[in-house]
């Protein structure tokens, strides 16, 4: 496996630990492989992981070395095999999003920007035991037509199609809970209508720049 792959995937994970989307190992990054996927190794923050400890599985969990993966390589895995345009997942306990989570309620479309995960809302799938096959079906369920979701008192995953747009994803996910919980502190949130989101994502079809390798680094 590349070590281009391993390095990116080790800057997304430092990337959301500097950013403080993770505290200790509250979260993990996997990208996806010829054999299956590269997965953070369970337990470990954004201070200790290091490029040699990443460990190679496949989707059916054989694991090679004697490196522990990421708890949750369950779920990585159900995604990757329910959504072939997944080549890169990040999951977090990310403050807004987990807190959102904990209302056991999608974030609904009070933003516009809602429509980068794919739809009108990002689901929260019900609760589940974490690292268990019970969660992989759960979160499988609420990523269906989206690219995130939330999970139930735990957090929240996203997929991309690149390590770059996961990690873009996974920020702007944070944010956007952060102003929803912001502005339903301060009053009646007026979300917007099914029609006012149509327009939105047909918007989003030609925004941004044609070359998609400019500015999808989200690095400060
Ligand atoms: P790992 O340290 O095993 O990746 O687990 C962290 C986590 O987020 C469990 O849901
Ligand atoms: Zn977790």
């Amino acid at each position: 496996m590349s070590e281009a792959l391993r390095q990116k995937v080790v800057m997304v994970y430092r990337e959301i630990g500097r950013r403080g989307l993770i505290a200790g190992s509250s979260g993990n990054v996997s990208h996806r492989v010829a054999e299956g996927m590269i997965i953070t190794p369970s337990g470990c923050s954004a201070e200790t992981l290091q490029p040699d400890s990443l460990v190679p599985m496949t989707l059916q969990g054989d694991v090679q070395g004697r490196i522990v993966p990421s708890s949750e390589w369950a779920m990585h895995a159900a995604i990757y095999l329910a959504y072939p345009a997944a080549q890169c997942i990040v999951h977090s306990h990310a403050d807004a999003s987990t807190a959102l989570a904990c209302l056991k309620e999608a974030l609904p479309p009070f933003h516009y920007m809602i429509a980068n995960f794919g739809g009108d809302d990002v689901r929260c799938a019900p609760y589940a035991t974490f690292g268990t096959p019970e969660l992989a079906k759960c979160a499988v369920e609420a990523l269906q037509g989206r690219t995130a979701c939330l999970l139930a008192n735990h957090g929240m995953i996203v997929h991309a199609a690149t390590a770059d747009q996961a990690l873009t994803n996974a920020i702007v996910l944070e944010t956007l809970c952060r102003q929803y919980l912001l502005a339903r502190s301060a009053g009646t949130v007026r979300l917007l209508t099914a029609e006012e989101m149509r327009a939105a994502h047909q918007r989003y079809r030609t925004y941004g720049q044609a070359d998609a390798g400019v500015f999808k680094t989200p690095r400060s």
